[in-house]
């Protein structure tokens, strides 16, 4: 089946997840046949929708047509019969008991048609087992969606023993229609990708205290604050809830083997149902303490602690990438989307050190004698190789980003990837810095005949810019100018680069991101792109080139009105505008992207050199528009308008401008 044939998709059950589910379906345009047991069930999830899209609506993440035309899509539904018998795809949200999945799919086997693709959203059971359950192993895969799922990217999609590569391409696909990105797990191991890098992590910081090693106190300090994870890890632990981690470690450890036995920390806090957060005590007390209240005091920075929770971090990358599950980029991407990890475990390992750490893991095998800390095989490998990624980049001076992205995808075609994709890809003072640097080495770089900018994952090429880091908190007016002329500057480099520029957009193109693509010589963009100057909507201006750079492109009259009315427009008005050169399918996007940037790197370098560098200074008296740019940036930078525009975004009001 390809992704074409797909019109109706059903959904079992309409709880947390399923209601979740149902609605990311009906937004992306399917017919939905949700179903729960009764009738109450199933009502109640619909009104979960239907308030869920009221509010995207409101905050003008949707129109108001689309969340009606969403809501109509789906079907309330009890009768399973009714539910399946036209269904292209079956997704199972049904509670975690596999007594209920099996009797679930042996009925959905006998009413749906032979065509149906199967997926179930399980989190921890076995995707071969349930499969087994119905007549089409072959068909069947895991689609986990994290929660909620209108909110968080990530999908897994899993292959149980039986599945045909058929299905995940479909399923990715699908996932990706969605709004989705999907990560490829290529066995179905316990725990998936992301739950086997969180869970062990969370099991390993109780260990810790249970063996004496630190307090809970210095493990959070040293996680969230060293370590630099979003989290402390009791304060994870109590957010996913301490018995969904207990529970999948429980699994885990009956069929992955006793490395995974749950600290009885976590045994005792599950028994006295202190869950975290949900049941307001955990690790910590929600209800009448401060809740997870994580120190900053670097006296309480552990080294040990520091090197055990990454070295037992690595060592399930390294069973992950040595047992062909994921590769460390897949696996960085899933625990990024899924657990909001400023980098992934493999980069976080790489940077620590995988030498020292498989050094530091041994020496706690031999010291305690506890199988978590037994090295697995591919451990030593990733070692010796110097760490989990083969950088390429090492050693021959390309420096390594954090926001950014710097590949060469082939074809003399260098590829900047604005990579911040849990933030939209937004724009921080870190990311121009980044694209600063990276435009150096490809400005060096003689095999690069055309560059591709892109954005991660499928949501945004980038949104505009982080104005929380930019203009919240009483930005100085001076600093606002130089940040408007440095972003000019930065953004105004691919104009001057000697080779041409292609800006592949899928997804959000606003504000900063917008006035990025526009110093692309070319911009493609799929067909749900969309587009904006949103700036107005702040009380701000375009502070990064957009009242010169855009008037080029389509003309002073498109210009004002684009920036004046800050709404968004979709692809194929931007083509008409003569914005976007191309406009293409999703699913042709990235190839069509490729082709392009590699099309334009067979051209001649020098006729383009000139011919970039003759356009650009045609350009009359473009130094002082950008000179009056920045100023008016810096004037309005800290006026009552932009607070006014700031709190209305937040508040999710209509913003009241004054003027001031
Ligand atoms: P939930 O309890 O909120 O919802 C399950 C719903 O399924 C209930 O409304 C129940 O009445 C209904 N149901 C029971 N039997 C059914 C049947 N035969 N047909 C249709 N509906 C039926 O649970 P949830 O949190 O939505 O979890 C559902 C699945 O998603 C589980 O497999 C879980 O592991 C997985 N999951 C949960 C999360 C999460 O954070 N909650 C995240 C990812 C995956």
């Amino acid at each position: 089946m390809e992704l074409e044939d797909i019109n109706t998709v059903a959904v079992l059950g309409a709880g947390n997840m399923g209601h979740g589910i149902a609605e990311v379906a009906a937004i992306a345009g399917y017919d939905v046949n949700m179903r729960d047991i009764k009738d109450e069930f199933v009502q109640n999830g619909y009104e979960q929708i239907e308030w869920s899209l009221g509010k995207l609506a409101e905050n003008d993440q949707i129109t108001e047509s689309d969340a009606e035309e969403a809501l109509d899509r789906v079907t309330p539904l009890v009768d399973l019969e009714e539910t399946v018998a036209d269904a292209d795809v079956v997704i199972e949200a049904v509670p975690e008991k596999m007594e209920i999945k099996r009797d679930t799919w042996t009925d959905v086997e006998e009413y749906a048609p032979d065509h149906a693709v199967f997926t179930t959203n399980t989190s921890s059971l076995s995707i071969t087992e349930l499969s087994e359950f119905t007549d089409r192993p072959e068909a069947f895969c895991g689609m986990h969606f994290f929660n909620p799922p209108i909110r968080m990217d990530l999908v897994e999609v899993i292959s149980g023993e039986h599945t045909e590569d058929a299905t995940l391409d479909v399923i990715e696909a699908l996932a990706e229609d969605f709004g989705k990105t999907p990560v490829r797990v290529r066995k179905d191991v316990p725990g998936f990708v992301v739950n086997r890098i969180l869970v062990p992590l969370m099991n390993e910081a109780a260990w810790l205290v249970e063996d004496d090693v630190a307090t809970i106190e210095e493990v959070d300090a040293t996680t969230k604050f060293d370590i630099g994870m979003p989290m402390g890890s009791f304060e994870l632990a109590d957010y996913v809830g301490i018995d969904v981690g207990y529970h999948v470690l429980d699994y885990m450890n009956e069929v992955a083997g006793e490395r995974y036995e749950p600290c009885p920390l976590m045994e005792v806090k599950v028994e006295n149902e202190e869950f975290g957060q949900k049941s307001g005590k955990g690790f910590y007390d929600y209800e009448d303490g401060d809740g997870a209240d994580v120190s900053m005091d670097d006296d309480l920075f552990n080294e040990t602690v520091k090197e055990r929770l990454l070295a037992v971090l690595a060592n399930e990358v390294a069973f992950l990438v040595g047992d062909g599950v994921a590769s460390p980029e897949e696996i960085d991407t899933a625990v990024k989307l899924g657990g909001r990890w400023p980098k992934g475990p493999a980069k976080f390992a790489d940077e620590y050190g995988v030498a020292a750490l498989s050094e530091a893991l041994q020496d706690a095998y031999e010291e305690t004698g506890h199988p978590r800390y037994e090295p697995f095989d591919y451990l030593a490998t990733a070692a010796e190789e110097g760490g989990f990624y083969d950088d390429a980049d090492e050693g021959d001076g390309t420096p390594d980003f954090d926001t950014i992205e710097l590949t060469y995808p082939g074809d003399k075609v260098a590829q900047i990837e604005l990579s911040r994709p849990q933030q939209m890809n937004s724009i921080s003072l870190e990311l121009i810095e980044e694209l600063d640097a990276a435009i150096d080495v490809v400005d060096d770089d003689d095999s690069a005949r055309a560059l591709l900018l892109t954005g991660a994952g499928s949501k945004a090429f980038s949104a505009g810019a982080d104005f929380m880091s930019i203009a919240g908190g009483g930005a100085d007016p001076f600093d606002a100018v130089e940040l408007s002329k440095y972003g000019q500057e930065t953004f105004g480099r691919l104009e001057e680069l000697e080779m041409p520029v292609v800006a592949a957009i899928d997804g959000y193109c606003l504000g900063g991101g917008m006035e990025l693509a526009t110093c692309a010589d070319v911009r493609i963009a799929s067909s749900r792109s969309e587009f904006g100057q949103p700036e107005f909507n702040l009380g701000l201006l375009p502070g990064w080139g957009g009242t010169q750079r855009l008037q080029r492109i389509v003309g002073m009259g498109r210009a004002k009105e684009i920036i004046f009315t800050a709404e968004r427009f979709p692809a194929e008005e931007m083509a008409d505008f003569g914005f976007v050169n191309e406009v293409v399918e999703p699913d042709e996007f990235e190839s069509a992207a490729h082709d392009y940037a590699a099309k334009l790197a067979g051209g001649p370098p020098l006729a383009m050199r000139f011919t970039k560098r003759a356009m650009q200074k045609g350009w009359d008296n473009h130094e002082a528009g950008l000179e009056v740019e920045s100023m008016g940036f810096g004037h309005v930078v800290n006026s009552e308008d932009v607070h006014e525009g700031i709190n209305a975004f937040f508040g999710d009001d209509e913003p009241e401008f004054e003027g001031k």
